[in-house]
C-alpha cells in the first residue's frame, strides 16, 4: 500500500493535469494521496472527485513559499476548507504580486537585449515564478539550460534578478490553521540549515515534519528528521514531490513512493 501526500500539477508548475496526473497514481499502485499545488487551491475540486471515482483516499493540501533568515521554508497545508474566504484573498494576493514580478523581470530581460515571452496561465491557475521565464529563456534560445539562466540572469545577485516578496513561517502556519488545516514542514534538508529547521520545529506550532521526500535519501537523514519528529510529537509525512518533469524530482512516480504504514499516524487524524 503506497501513499503520496506530496504532488504538483498544471494548476503550478506540474506538467501533468489532474487527470493526466491521476492515471500516474493509479499506475504507480497509489492509494492515498495529496495535491498540493504551490500557492493555490484551484486543482483540488477536481483532483477531489477524480479520487472519489477511483475508489482513492484523497487529502486536500496546498504549498505555501515562506522565507526566514535567507532562507526558503516550504510549509505543507493539509486538510484546509477549500472555501477559506481569508486563504483565498492571501493566495490571490501572493499570485497577483508574483505577475507584476514577472513584468520587471521581464523589463531588466528586454534591458539585457532579451525580449522574452513568458506564456502566463489563466487567471487563478498558477502562481508564475522564475522557473516558467527560465523555461522561456531555454525556449527562445537565449540560455542552452534552465541552471544557466539561473546562473547568468535570474539567480539571486544576476542582472534579470527581482526578489519575491514571501510569507514567513510563522503566517503560513496561521493561514493553514485558521482554515482548519494541519501545517506541515515540507523536505527539510532543502532549508539548508538544519539548525533554523530545528529551531523553527521547536518554537512554532508546526502539525508534522515531511521525513519521506527524495532529498533524504540516505538513512542516516531519515534517522535525523525520523528523531526530531518523534521528539516533538509532528506527524511524520512524506511524499514524492512529484512535478512530472525528469531532472530535480523523480520523472515518474514509481521511482519513489512512501509505504502507508510510515504516514498512518498522519492519515488517522483524517478519520483514514
Ligand atoms: P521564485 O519563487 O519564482 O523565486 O522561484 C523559485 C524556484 O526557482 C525554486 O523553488 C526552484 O524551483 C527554482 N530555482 C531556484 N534556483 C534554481 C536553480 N539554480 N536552478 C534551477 N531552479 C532553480
Ligand atoms: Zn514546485
Ligand atoms: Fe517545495
Ligand atoms: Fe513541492
Amino acid at each position: 500500500m503506497w501513499a503520496d501526500l506530496h504532488m504538483h500539477s498544471t494548476y503550478s508548475d506540474g506538467v501533468l493535469t489532474p487527470p493526466e496526473l491521476l492515471a500516474q497514481i493509479v499506475k504507480a499502485g497509489i492509494t492515498v494521496f495529496s495535491l498540493t499545488d504551490h500557492d493555490t487551491l484551484k486543482g483540488l475540486g477536481e483532483m477531489e472527485s477524480l479520487a472519489r471515482k477511483n475508489g482513492l483516499v484523497f487529502i486536500p493540501g496546498v504549498e505555501l513559499s515562506t522565507q526566514m533568515e535567507g532562507h526558503q521554508v516550504h510549509v505543507l497545508g493539509y486538510g484546509i476548507r477549500q472555501d477559506d474566504a481569508v486563504l483565498a484573498s492571501r493566495l490571490t494576493q501572493i499570485r497577483d504580486a508574483r505577475r507584476i514580478r514577472l513584468e520587471q523581470i521581464r523589463e531588466k530581460l528586454r534591458e539585457l537585449g532579451m525580449n522574452v515571452k513568458v506564456p502566463v496561465p489563466p487567471e487563478g491557475c498558477r502562481s508564475i515564478g522564475r522557473p516558467h521565464v527560465a523555461g522561456a529563456l531555454v525556449a527562445q534560445g537565449f540560455v542552452d539550460s534552465i541552471e544557466e539562466a539561473f546562473e547568468r540572469y535570474i539567480g539571486e545577485g544576476k542582472p534579470a534578478y527581482v526578489p519575491q516578496p514571501k510569507l514567513t513561517p510563522g503566517e503560513a502556519l496561521e493561514l493553514i490553521h485558521q482554515a482548519g488545516g494541519l501545517a506541515v514542514m515540507a523536505h527539510p534538508e532543502e532549508i539548508k540549515s538544519r539548525e533554523l529547521a530545528s529551531r523553527l520545529l521547536r518554537t512554532l506550532l508546526f502539525d508534522g515534519l515531511e521525513v519521506f521526500h527524495p532529498s533524504i535519501r540516505k538513512n542516516s537523514l531519515d534517522e535525523y528528521w525520523l528523531a526530531l519528529a518523534r521528539e516533538l510529537h509532528l506527524k511524520i509525512t512524506g511524499g514524492s514531490d512529484f512535478h512530472g518533469l525528469g531532472d530535480r524530482f523523480p520523472g515518474r512516480l514509481e521511482e519513489w513512493r512512501v509505504k502507508r504504514e510510515s504516514v498512518q499516524d498522519f492519515l488517522t487524524v483524517f478519520g483514514f
